[in-house]
């Protein structure tokens, strides 16, 4: 392993001096040559929408003009659509720390939710409880509901601490995601998942926010089931289809209850009697979304030989810095940080309250730094370190100083909206 040494690493003020250090001494500085980014943009919402990879727009054209305006149908075997949602799924395992059969990218993630507590439930028959946490990102809560209302089952939501002590011999599946939506927060996956399975019980993970950013290790962990999306840090494009996991022990005796033609063993045999594929592709439901699928495809080949654990040290060093900066610039201007500040539980992207999130948040947007709002005063950051520099962090906060002192009621912007509202 290459010795890196962090130029942040010490308890003094942090100057722009360092900060050019530590993006010089940074390993994977030359990733960001990998995306195509708009100058004078300094992106921050790469956990919402990731960034556009170099070489997208040109495979997507091949596909449209060759593939499709060529290939025609032909296609579907000879461009190889018809496997791609298996192919592709194979290409993100290694980022989740799963094997390639253990993956398949279809429909969104919550469908994938659906599909998959429905399936943990079938395999704990004996069992009807799921446990998920408050304040988890509302389609698993309803998702979730929603799946253990046809199995009868009951849903208990828990203050996110509150989860693993709850844990025991009635719960039928876990249901977590990795790192919270609103507050940066990362659960201990691993000692989540060794306690439900203590207990008998199965996990489902919901890796949104953490694939891309940070590796996983499913495999390592034992991890039964996993989803996420495909447009956050994966940056597969807007409404790209998401990926679901499940452990190959659990494979052959899934029951998920979308069962669409291509979930059929053979969909071209056109049988009346319903029959499901072997292994992951039983997760399909109907058509995939060819282009979609080979836009994903194609920027999964930003993560070409990237080590996973040089990303995981560079979205710390990028969300520590970002948080010592909001302390030693900001304060006393009313911000209050809700991401956990010990490393190993926050994700990629930190979230500061301030009683005029969304005015400060419109301010920045005109300035060129791009973060977003979640209610009801949430400003969130995401820290995408495939392509986010410690230079971009120093601008970002400067310009939040610039704008909180001048006071952003006197912001046109603050009074645009004010007329339009
Ligand atoms: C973004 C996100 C989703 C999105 O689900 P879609 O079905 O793609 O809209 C689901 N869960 C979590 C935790 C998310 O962060």
């Amino acid at each position: 392993m290459t010795a890196f040494t962090d130029p942040l690493a010490f308890d003094g003020p942090v100057t722009l001096a360092l900060v050019e250090q530590a993006d010089h001494a940074d390993p994977l500085a030359l990733l960001r040559e990998r995306f195509s980014l708009p100058a004078d943009v300094i992106y921050l919402d790469g956990n919402s929408l990731g960034a556009l990879p170099r070489g997208v727009a040109e495979q997507v054209q091949r596909a449209v003009v060759q593939q499709w305006g060529e290939g025609l149908i032909r296609s579907w075997n000879d461009a190889g659509w018809y496997p791609a949602p298996g192919r592709v799924g194979a290409r993100i395992a290694p980022l989740i720390g799963a094997q390639p059969d253990e993956v398949i990218v279809t429909d969104s993630t919550s469908l994938n939710l659906y599909k998959l507590v429905c399936a943990a439930l079938a395999l704990r028959p004996q069992r009807h409880r799921v446990l998920c946490e408050q304040g988890d990102f509302p389609t698993s809560l309803y998702m979730t509901r929603s799946a253990a209302r046809q199995a009868q089952a009951e849903v208990m939501a828990l203050n996110p601490e509150d989860v693993l002590d709850a844990i025991d011999e009635q719960v039928a599946v876990v249901v977590l995601t990795h790192v919270n939506y609103r507050t940066g927060r990362r659960h201990d996956l691993p000692v989540m998942t060794r306690r439900a399975h203590d207990m008998g019980a199965l996990v489902l993970w919901d890796l949104c926010h953490s694939a891309g950013a940070m590796p996983c290790d499913l495999g390592a962990h034992g991890v039964d089931f996993a989803v996420g999306c495909g447009y956050k840090f994966l940056n597969g494009g807007p409404g790209a289809p998401a990926f679901a996991m499940v452990a190959r022990r659990h494979q052959a005796g899934l029951s998920q209850p979308l069962t669409g033609w291509f979930s059929h063993a053979q969909p071209f045999a056109f049988e009346d009697e319903y029959q499901p594929a072997e292994g992951i592709a039983r997760l399909l439901v109907g058509t995939p979304p060819v282009l979609s699928l080979l836009a994903l495809e194609s920027a999964l080949q930003a993560f070409d030989e990237v080590d996973l654990q040089a990303l995981r040290r560079k979205s710390l060093s990028l969300t520590g810095l970002f948080m010592r900066l909001i302390d030693q610039e900001l304060g006393g201007l009313g911000f209050e940080m809700l991401t956990p500040r010990v490393a190993d539980s926050r994700g990629s992207q930190v979230s500061i309250a301030h009683p005029l999130a969304y005015p400060i948040m419109q301010a920045l947007i005109a300035r060129g730094v791009i973060g977003d709002v979640r209610e009801p005063n949430i400003l969130r950051f995401g820290f995408a370190p495939m392509y986010i520099r410690h230079l971009d962090v120093w601008r970002a906060v400067a310009h939040l100083k610039s704008i909180v002192q001048s006071g952003v009621h006197h912001d046109p912007i603050y009074h645009q909206r004010k007329a339009v509202t």
